[in-house]
């Protein structure tokens, strides 16, 4: 960040009184521009035994197989976030949406906060960001193709969870050492 969005000003790096952290900060205007993490809002859509998978069409990780996720916009509540990336991205509409995961990624400032939900009905298409779409049984997943370690780690609950029946919220911190190791 070099210019202030409210009067174009140049920023500068330093602690703002009674702050504990450096902050970009405008020395004209004095507006102390915060940075926080960002939302990916996403689903695990269901089908009986099986669960929807898509094929990235974009980078990163494009040809890998992601669940529907993307960043929160600005006035929709996160299960309308979770529910628009779904009909985005996959054309599928979900309805009885669970919280399930919620994963802290510090390291490059994101938290993942996933639902499951039943498909309404096994209709389903790509999306322009996807490739391709389908459904998986458990024994068919493409464990050492999937895009990110939050999409194996999801998978790898649900199955877990599944046979229980029991699906408890998670909330789990994802470190940057098994994300790299996960993509290797
Ligand atoms: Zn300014």
């Amino acid at each position: 960040m070099k210019f202030c969005n409210q009067c174009g000003g140049t920023l500068v790096q330093r602690i703002p009184e009674g702050d504990n952290r450096p902050r970009f900060v405008c020395d004209h205007c004095t507006t102390v521009h915060y940075q926080n993490p960002r939302i990916v809002a996403g689903c695990l859509p269901v089908w009986g035994s099986q669960v929807l998978l898509c094929r990235r069409a974009i980078e990163p990780r494009r040809g890998y197989w992601t669940l529907p996720a993307g960043f929160m916009e600005n006035g929709e509540t996160l299960e309308q976030a979770a529910r628009r990336e779904t009909l985005e991205e996959a054309c599928a509409e979900l309805r009885d949406l669970e919280l399930y995961m919620l994963f802290d990624l510090p390291h490059i400032d994101q938290v993942y906060m996933f639902f499951r939900g039943a498909l309404t009905e096994p209709t389903f298409a790509p999306g322009s960001e996807s490739l391709e779409v389908r459904l998986f049984e458990q024994a068919d997943i493409p464990w050492s193709e999937l895009a990110f370690p939050t999409i194996g780690r999801t998978l790898e609950c649900y199955f877990s969870d599944r046979e229980q029946q029991a699906f408890p919220v998670r909330n789990e911190a994802v470190d940057a050492l098994r994300a790299k190791r996960q993509r290797a």
